[in-house]
């Protein structure tokens, strides 16, 4: 998505303040985006969503909205499969009508598929969609998230593939999912570098990327994500050889914080990265 600037937000309302006073609260707190969760169900209200998009507006936090956890573009059951394409879509209506431009979601499951059939499932089901959003003028970004468990369709490669495949598909790249799915791959910059020199390699460019971080624990398997964790809880991957990186590819991302800690950590995260470009700087 287009930004002027890297920000940061919590996933969802933010924990310290009643739900009208949030985007008070993180213009107090100087972050600058959030990220709706619809991940239960998408509001239909429209009306309501709209005013909340106002607010956020006036207090300069961009928004992002997440569909349901319940979409599954890879399913084996007809029915689950047209219902997962009209939640991505009553999501796409109701980013809309909030004045979000990206809408973060889960590909689905492979459901006993060869992972090429899974994906080439979701790339159609993807391309119908965007053919119907162009028709009706709804003009958003579809992200479909690195996921976590290795059961999940979201893989890197995966979803980079939805992205060259589908026109408006830009992957939202959630870091902790990624060093989950992968046993714990992330293990310092030199990790960071490889996901992103491939994002860059195959997207053409970095920037207005919407990035997902929180520290995470493994299964027992040592395979996919068990729980999240806040930041300097020890668990990884470290924000702070991400920071470097951003700094050093001079990006503009749209960082948000899944720690349970959410907006006291999108503070932490602000400030490691404030540091890192201003000890850049003198240099
Ligand atoms: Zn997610």
């Amino acid at each position: 998505m287009k930004l002027d600037r890297t920000r940061f937000g919590p996933a969802g309302f933010p924990m310290g303040c009643p739900k009208e006073e949030a985007f008070d609260y993180l213009y107090k707190l100087r972050l600058g985006a959030m990220e709706y969760q619809a991940v239960r169900r998408v509001p239909t209200k429209l009306d309501s969503l709209k005013k909340i998009g106002e607010k956020a507006k006036e207090k300069d936090v961009v928004l992002t909205i997440h569909a349901p956890y319940a979409i599954n573009l890879a399913s084996r059951d007809e029915e689950k499969l047209t219902k997962s394409i009209e939640r991505l879509y009553l999501s796409a209506k109701a980013a809309e009508a909030l004045g979000a431009n990206h809408i973060t979601f889960h590909p689905g499951y492979y459901s006993k598929r060869d992972p090429e059939e899974a994906l080439r499932l979701a790339i159609e089901g993807l391309d119908g969609l965007v053919r119907r959003l162009k028709d009706e003028n709804i003009r958003v970004e579809l992200g479909p998230e690195t996921t976590g468990k290795p059961s999940q369709l979201g893989s890197l490669d995966e979803v980079l593939r939805m992205a060259e495949e589908v026109d408006w598909v830009f992957p939202t790249i959630d870091f902790a999912h990624i060093h989950a799915r992968e046993g714990g791959s992330i293990k310092g910059r030199d990790s960071y570098s490889r996901i992103l020199d491939e994002i860059e390699r195959r997207l053409g460019s970095l920037n207005g990327l919407v990035v997902h971080f929180t520290e995470v624990e493994l299964t027992a398997s040592g395979r996919g994500e068990r729980m999240h964790h806040e930041l300097g809880s020890g668990y990884g991957p470290d924000f702070g050889p991400l920071a470097i990186e951003m700094v050093e590819r001079d990006v503009k991302w749209l960082v948000i914080s899944e720690s349970p800690l959410l907006e006291e950590d999108s503070l932490k995260m602000k400030k490691i990265y404030t540091r890192t470009l201003k000890k850049t700087r003198r240099k």
